[in-house]
């Protein structure tokens, strides 16, 4: 039996733990945070996340949970299209692109599952070797030995540093904000509206609320501290409907999460005993709507070999496996979000805008790759 501890119960641990249930793994799952994460607005899941559900056999639930949308749309900021793309054309029709709240794709995962998370536990030091790793925890005073531990605690992963010298998260200069608001009736399409360093993403979550994400060029954070309802009307009341309208529904129980993107830059995807999954592995900015995506790909493929092969030759052949297709995704939604934070001059707003006319949405090319390098997967019940 392999003693295996997962740090962080976010999307990618829950997932590892759900998909190692009733195997012979041995989890623990620690959470750092009291209880489940209430953080968090929306969740875009594109095809290829949609078909890595199915391995949860979660896919029917999900769907229920869920909104489905078949077109995603790019406009300048006052409205004038620039791309558009049908999601309705092989290979993105493999599967429906959804968006969710966060909350609800964390209660998807724990759907049936046994596994209980230990929360208010974090690592304080750990000896990774060949052998494995001794851990010790917060709140008891002798180390725990575990053959296997997987960093699934986000891009600002204190595991990945225990593990890893100079892992630290790079920052990108640039601060987003999230947000679901409910409005009146009005079917949106998944929209993207681009300014000069400045965008605003709209997801419907259902035909009355939808999921925003806005962000800035901020190189030296002049707008990550400020309060931010009146940071978003001032830097995005300018924008056409239906920005505006999203703007005015802004209400007190909002709640408005700001951020600051930051990335990872790793040469492998494991240390020792110490594996990396999720945001710890491949947190970048979120362009390519793959956060989710690559997290839950992660886990299925992480679990289907430590349950197949010993431990060290299953760490190899996920790191040939998975380090190529993450160090793409990286790269591409690091080079995305350059073009769009690039475009404050004249130049750089047409270099962009003539590139998404020519290419259509960057997103959508990305998961036409991602999607035709997909297995078909059996789906398993939940
Ligand atoms: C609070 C929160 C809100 C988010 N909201 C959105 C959103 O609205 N839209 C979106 O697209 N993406 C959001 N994300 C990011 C998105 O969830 C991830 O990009 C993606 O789903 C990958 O998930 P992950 O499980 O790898 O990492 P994360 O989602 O970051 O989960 C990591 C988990 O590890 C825990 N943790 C961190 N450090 C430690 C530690 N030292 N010890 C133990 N546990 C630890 C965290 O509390 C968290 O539960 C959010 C992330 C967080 C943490």
């Amino acid at each position: 039996m392999i003693k295996l501890l997962i740090v962080g119960a976010g999307i990618s641990g829950l997932a590892l733990a759900r998909r190692l249930t009733n195997t012979n793994v041995k989890v623990t799952i620690i959470e750092r945070d009291t209880n489940f994460p209430i953080g968090g607005a929306g969740i875009c899941l594109p095809p290829n996340a949609v078909i890595q559900m199915k391995r949860f056999g979660l896919y029917d639930r999900l769907l229920k949970a869920s909104h489905h949308v078949n077109y995603l749309d790019y406009a300048k900021s006052n409205g004038t299209p620039i791309a558009s793309a049908s999601l309705l054309e092989a290979p993105l029709n493999k599967a429906e692109f959804v968006v969710v709240r966060r909350q609800a794709l964390l209660e998807l995962l724990q759907y049936n599952m046994s596994q209980t998370v230990c929360f208010g536990s974090q690592v304080t030091k750990m000896a990774n070797s060949e052998a494995g790793v001794f851990v010790h925890v917060n709140h008891s005073s002798r180390p725990e030995f575990f053959d296997l531990v997987v960093a699934a605690d986000g891009t600002q992963s204190t595991t990945r540093q225990l593990a890893i010298k100079n892992s630290k998260a790079r920052a990108l200069g640039v601060t987003n904000w999230r947000f679901v608001v409910e409005h009146v009736e009005q079917e949106i399409n998944p929209i993207q509206l681009l300014g000069d360093d400045h965008a605003f993403m709209i997801y419907p979550l259902s035909a009355t609320t939808s999921y925003c994400y806005a962000q800035i060029a901020d190189p030296f954070n002049q707008w990550r501290h400020l309060p931010p309802v009146p940071t978003l009307h001032t830097l995005f009341s300018h924008y056409c409907e239906p920005v505006k309208k999203m703007l005015r529904a802004i209400n007190d129980t909002t709640r408005v999460f700001a951020g600051s993107l930051e990335t990872v830059n790793l040469s492998n995807t494991f240390e020792l005993r110490t594996v990396l999954i999720g945001d710890a592995l491949h947190g970048c900015p979120p362009n390519l709507l793959q956060g989710a995506a690559m997290g839950l790909e992660d886990a299925n493929l992480l679990a289907d070999l430590i349950t197949r092969f010993p431990v060290d030759d299953a760490l190899q052949m996920y790191n040939e496996e998975r380090l190529p297709r993450v160090r793409w995704v990286m790269d591409e939604a690091i080079r995305q979000n350059e073009i769009l934070m690039k475009s404050k001059s004249w130049p750089g707003r047409l270099i962009r805008n003539t590139l998404l006319r020519q290419n259509g949405p960057a997103e959508v090319a990305a998961w036409r790759k991602l999607l035709l390098d997909t297995q078909d997967l059996p789906e398993q019940t939940p």
